[in-house]
């Protein structure tokens, strides 16, 4: 067989890669630079935000714990407010927001623009000392026993080799740290195929209220996160399989075209499709602690806390335990968001969520920088100089 062009090209070292620019990526990256580490960032599509943006989620989860004690800071409340800065939002006044915003919102949480958001992400990573390459599929972690030396990526340029000190997988389906030996465990998924339209019903509105929020509508072509709606014989879906993510696609799209095909023309139009599967829980690592999601459970190694955005979970507080973020048998491996030790149920539900993943990203960064600029090991960071207060 003829393998050329299939040897990487070494393109150069970094203290820290970060493997996805959903929120979770972003935070990681830039709590890393901002720790004094050199980090690279690699996202595959052309934007980031992942989720959040691109899979056109825009309603950010609350902050709060809904009886008006603050539970995240960091990063996630910069990213919230950087959400609201150049569109739309309805935060509250209470929370720093504008009055008069509609729908109406008491909780530390906003609707947002997914396309101006991912658009101010750019800016957000780059002024803090992120490098960034976009078109950028991290397809292989290079090991060496259970230490990654870096990361292989394929791109428009062919395939090449960045080496690091640490890896933060932040890719929403743990993808590095599976391929690289670490336990995972993969989930279930009802189908949620939503995409964004505007209609004539809203213009009036629109026009006497000034206020775009009312005009981005969404519209759902599968089931709630309950699965109520799920369509009848369709298989739970992983997102771990191409053939997954392809019936999921076509399945979507043809359901919007149906539920579109009984009104009038010329009275819509669809803004946006998604532009990555909507899947809630894809794959997630075995870590060292199980982040289970048990309202008032302390942890040592806690580094940081969240509320419960779900209806009824107002009052609950949670604590994140390290451990959740690695593996103990390797070394310089961390995972960012969605991907923690969190086992299904309420501890994935929680820590899902785009706060609670700016969180984790955040400290997987400050983490990261620990071991790669002062030598330390994951075993023996100080929690203090990486907890979110
Ligand atoms: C239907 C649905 C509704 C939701 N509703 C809400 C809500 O209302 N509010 C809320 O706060 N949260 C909500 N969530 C959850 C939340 O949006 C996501 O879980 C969160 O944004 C995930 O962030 P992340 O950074 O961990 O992962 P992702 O957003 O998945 O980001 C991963 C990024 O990595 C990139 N990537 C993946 N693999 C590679 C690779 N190999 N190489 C390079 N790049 C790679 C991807 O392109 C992506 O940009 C919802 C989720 C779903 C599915």
């Amino acid at each position: 067989m003829d393998m050329r062009g299939m040897d990487p090209v070494f393109k150069g070292s970094y203290d820290v890669i970060v493997v996805g620019g959903g929120i979770a990526g972003v935070a990681a990256s830039v709590s890393a630079a901002r720790a004094g580490a050199s980090v690279l960032l690699l996202e595959k599509q052309i934007n980031l935000g992942g989720l959040a943006t691109g899979g056109l989620i825009s309603w950010y989860e609350p902050l709060c714990d809904g009886e008006g004690k603050q539970m995240i800071h960091g990063i996630a409340e910069e990213l919230i407010k950087l959400s609201a800065k150049y569109c739309f939002d309805n935060l509250p006044e209470t929370w720093g927001g504008r009055s008069g915003n509609k729908p109406n919102n008491q909780r530390y949480s906003t609707y947002f623009s997914p396309t101006v958001f991912s658009a101010a992400l750019d800016g957000f990573v780059i002024e803090n000392g992120v490098q960034i390459r976009f078109d950028s599929l991290a397809t292989y972690p290079v090991m060496n026993g259970n230490v990654c030396e870096g990361v292989i990526v394929e791109s428009v340029n062919g395939r090449e080799f960045f080496a690091a000190k640490v890896v933060i997988d932040a890719t929403g389906d743990a993808s590095v740290m599976h391929r690289a030996g670490v336990p995972t465990v993969v989930g279930e998924n009802f189908m949620t195929y939503i995409a964004h339209y505007y209609d004539t019903s809203m213009a009036e509105e629109l026009v006497k209220n000034k206020n775009t929020c009312v005009f981005r509508k969404w519209i759902n072509t599968g089931s709630d996160m309950y699965g109520n709606g799920h369509p009848q014989g369709m298989r739970l879906l992983t997102g771990v399989s191409c053939e997954d993510i392809t019936d999921y696609v076509i399945a979507g799209k043809k359901n919007l075209l149906q539920k579109f095909s009984q009104r009038d023309k010329n009275t819509f139009d669809v803004m946006t499709l998604p532009t990555m599967p909507q899947f809630r829980t894809i794959r997630r690592i075995v870590g060292k602690t199980d982040f289970r999601g048990i309202d008032g459970e302390t942890f040592a190694d806690s580094i940081g806390n969240c509320g419960d955005f779900r209806a009824g979970g107002e009052g609950k507080h949670y604590q994140i335990p390290f451990g959740s973020l690695y593996n103990e048998s390797f070394p310089n491996l961390l995972a960012a968001g969605r991907i923690i030790s969190a086992p299904q149920g309420d501890g994935w539900e929680v820590a899902r969520v785009i706060p609670t993943c700016a969180l984790t990203g955040e400290v997987a960064g400050r983490a990261a920088a620990q071991i790669a600029v002062k030598n330390q090991k994951i075993s023996e960071i100080n929690i203090e100089q990486i907890r979110v207060n």
